[in-house]
């Protein structure tokens, strides 16, 4: 039970009672009994008796006073192992001592309310880093740790430990050649004060990894300005930096074949190209496109073609030097950017590599493989083009000069080709209007059986007079219409006059001729082919024996099953079937025992030299040997003498086209030809 205590003024009052009761004893006594005769022991006695009350009184104070003082303190030492309400005092009494008890109690919640608050907050703390994997962390001014997280393991797979004891630690795991990030933010700090922000580094974990990591970090100030450091956090950003380099990389990449796509060579161009102009130095900007790719798409499809581009971007890469810059253009085009070349002279020989590096046919898988050619051009700065767009434009011409050239070269960009380039764009938009307007035409060129010296033949020649540019070589012409696609309908143009023309000049009375058609790629394999070859037959009424088509061994080879099945349905309708250029191309002969055909001409680059030159002339031989053994005849193309022509009729060559015989005539100069040959027969 508590008792009630006397306030202390009360026990002030008693501790004064108790000195001055016996002083007050001894004086009253002394007064009274100053004159008696027992004076002498009475006076002691008075003052013993008034010393005794004193110190009762004073005990009693004593007691008082230091009694709720003594279980205060008692209190105070089980406190740590009372709770809620148990943790208050009471003393009972309204003095100096309940106020200290209320004081006490007060305190107690106070510091309660601390307690919890400093829970409470402790809590989110755990929540925060329970949950966030970022390594975050307070140091000092001097550098040295006021706190880390446990997280700065996850982070940097160094221990809290380790970064107290070692400051320096944070600055050590920065990756070498990330430090100069740090040194220039370490530049910024004002008299040692963070200047805060954000940055982006490498760290050397404690195993070793190497990660992206971000900081970010702010001063702390307390709240007179006084600078304490600075809290910062550490997050892994590899996640995202990879993620990030992955998108880059996509962005700035071909998908197909991993190369540095368009825009990024071009961003490299234009640096590289500043930096020469400046520097003087050479660079060579080399085109390079796969030849007639478009058809091998279309013929063997696009999976074959998207791996066929792979392998050639494969074979490339293994031609760069560590400075080069290979990226795939577009399409089948690739760009080089060759750096610090020293001449014209290195320029070539590159070209000549890249021209060498698909001397190996590509292997498809099975017995499939395929040849593959390209064209390259070449633009050099700063002769050709002092920026990047210049360059790449040269480049670009000078490559499809190659191509038009002839394919499986290479050029040198030269200011003419420029107006070449201009006048070929002219070209390629005027097609469709000239040949509505009639300004296509064909010329015939007479074919000669020689063994009884009799025409048999003729072959249709397409010829191109411009409104504005005059006559245009088929050279020049057709590789343009093959490139844009015109050839599909100016081909079948091409067949249908020459099926109308040579059934009108049966029905004029001129002995029947067999004429020849030159079919290109592009025309070969539309899927309407066949049909177009049979309406051209029904329409014009030509018997199919007197209608030959002229097909190249590379149209053939690129995918053997359908070209099997057309020849085939063409040979069923009666088409004579006719091999042009023969040697010049694939030259894998076994192809030719499978295909339905008529006849083999053989190329005029042979014919030409053939007295002159004895390879050359064993090859014809050797042509003219095969044809027969596998029971087909032989036509030799460009015979210009009486001699090549003897040569060949000694080797059992069966026909002959040429100046020799006649140049392509037009369609009334043929008819004079025939008739005048009919009247020398006779
Ligand atoms: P090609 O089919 O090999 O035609 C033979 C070429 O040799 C013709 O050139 C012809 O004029 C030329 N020639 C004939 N005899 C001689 C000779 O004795 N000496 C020399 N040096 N040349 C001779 P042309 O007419 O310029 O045609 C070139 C090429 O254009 C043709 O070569 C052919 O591949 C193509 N071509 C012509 N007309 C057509 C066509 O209607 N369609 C397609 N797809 N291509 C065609
Ligand atoms: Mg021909
Ligand atoms: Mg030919």
């Amino acid at each position: 039970m508590a008792m009630p205590h006397p306030s202390l003024r009360v026990k002030t009052v008693l501790a004064a009672l108790g000195l001055l009761l016996p002083l007050l004893i001894t004086c009253v006594a002394g007064v009274f009994l100053s004159n008696s005769p027992s004076a002498g022991w009475l006076f002691p006695a008075l003052g013993l008796l008034g010393a005794g009350l004193a110190l009762c009184i004073i005990a009693l104070n004593n007691w008082l006073v230091l009694r709720p003082l003594r279980l205060l303190t008692r209190h105070v030492e089980q406190l740590a192992n009372r709770q809620g309400a148990e943790r208050r005092i009471t003393l009972g009494g309204a003095g100096e001592i309940g106020h200290l008890a209320t004081a006490f109690n007060t305190m107690v919640t106070e510091v309660e309310q601390r307690n919890s608050d400093l829970q409470a907050s402790e809590q989110r703390y755990r929540i925060v880093s329970e949950f966030s994997s970022d390594f975050i962390y307070w140091r000092r001014p001097d550098g040295s740790f006021e706190f880390t997280s446990p997280t700065c393991r996850e982070v940097t797979g160094y221990d809290v430990e380790d970064f107290y004891q070692r400051p320096q630690l944070m600055e050590e795991i920065v990756h070498p050649d990330d430090r100069h990030l740090l040194d220039a933010f370490e530049q910024q700090a004002q008299d040692g004060v963070c200047p805060g922000g954000e940055l982006e580094y490498r760290i050397i974990t404690q195993t070793g990894a190497i990660r992206w990591v971000r900081r970010v970090c702010r001063p702390i100030h307390d709240d007179n300005g006084r600078y304490l450091g600075r809290r910062g956090s550490l997050s892994d950003v590899s996640a995202n930096k990879q993620l990030a380099d992955q998108v880059s990389h996509l962005v700035l990449h071909d998908l197909l074949t991993g190369l540095p796509n368009r825009s990024l060579f071009t961003d490299r161009l234009t640096l590289t190209t500043a930096h020469a102009v400046r520097e003087q130095g050479l660079l060579a900007v080399l085109f390079f496109g796969l030849d007639r790719f478009k058809l091998i798409n279309d013929t063997m499809g696009h999976e074959i073609g998207d791996r066929l581009l792979v392998m050639t971007a494969e074979r490339l890469h293994k031609l760069l030097h560590s400075e080069d810059t290979l990226c795939r253009f577009g399409g089948d085009v690739f760009a080089f950017l060759l750096v610090g070349r020293e001449s014209k002279h290195e320029a070539v020989t590159m070209a000549y590599r890249v021209l060498a590096s698909l001397n190996d046919p590509f292997a498809l898988g099975g017995q499939q493989q395929a040849l593959l050619t390209g064209s390259i051009g070449i633009a050099l700065c700063p002769n050709d083009g002092k920026n990047a767009e210049t360059l790449l434009k040269n480049a670009e011409t000078a490559m499809y000069e190659a191509k038009r050239g002839g394919k499986n070269s290479f050029r040198f960009y030269t200011r003419e080709m420029n107006a070449q380039a201009a006048e070929m764009l002219t070209l390629d938009t005027s097609m469709p209007a000239s040949l509505a307007n009639g300004d296509f035409y064909l010329h015939f060129q007479p074919q000669l059986a020689i063994r009884d010296n009799r025409l048999v033949g003729m072959e249709a020649l397409l010829r191109w007079r411009h409104p504005e540019l005059g006559f245009i070589a088929p050279d020049r012409f057709i590789p343009l219409a093959e490139e844009n696609g015109f050839i599909i309908r100016l081909g079948e143009w091409v067949l249908r006059s020459a099926c109308f023309q040579n059934d009108a000049w049966i029905r004029a009375g001129l002995p029947p001729l067999r004429i020849a058609v030159n079919i290109s790629g592009r025309q070969f394999i539309e899927p309407d082919f066949v049909d177009q070859v049979a309406a051209a037959l029904a329409d014009s009424g030509l018997p199919a024996e007197l209608l030959e088509l002229e097909l190249t061994e590379s149209m053939l080879v690129s995918d053997e099953q359908q070209s099997l099945q057309r020849l085939r349905l063409l040979k069923k309708m009666g088409i004579q079937l006719a091999i042009d250029d023969f040697g010049t191309g694939y030259s894998s002969l076994s192809y030719l025992k499978h295909f339905p055909l008529d006849r083999l001409k053989v190329d005029k680059s042979f014919v030409n030299d053939i007295l002159t030159d004895p390879d050359d002339a064993a090859i014809t031989e050797a042509i003219i040997a095969m044809a027969h053994s596998l029971k087909l005849q032989v036509i030799a193309e460009g015979v210009e003498t009486m001699e090549q022509l003897a040569f060949l009729e000694d080797r059992g060559c069966d026909e002959i086209q040429g100046y020799h015989l006649s140049k392509p005539l037009s369609e009334h100069d043929l008819v004079s030809f025939v008739t005048a040959r009919q009247r020398a027969a006779l």
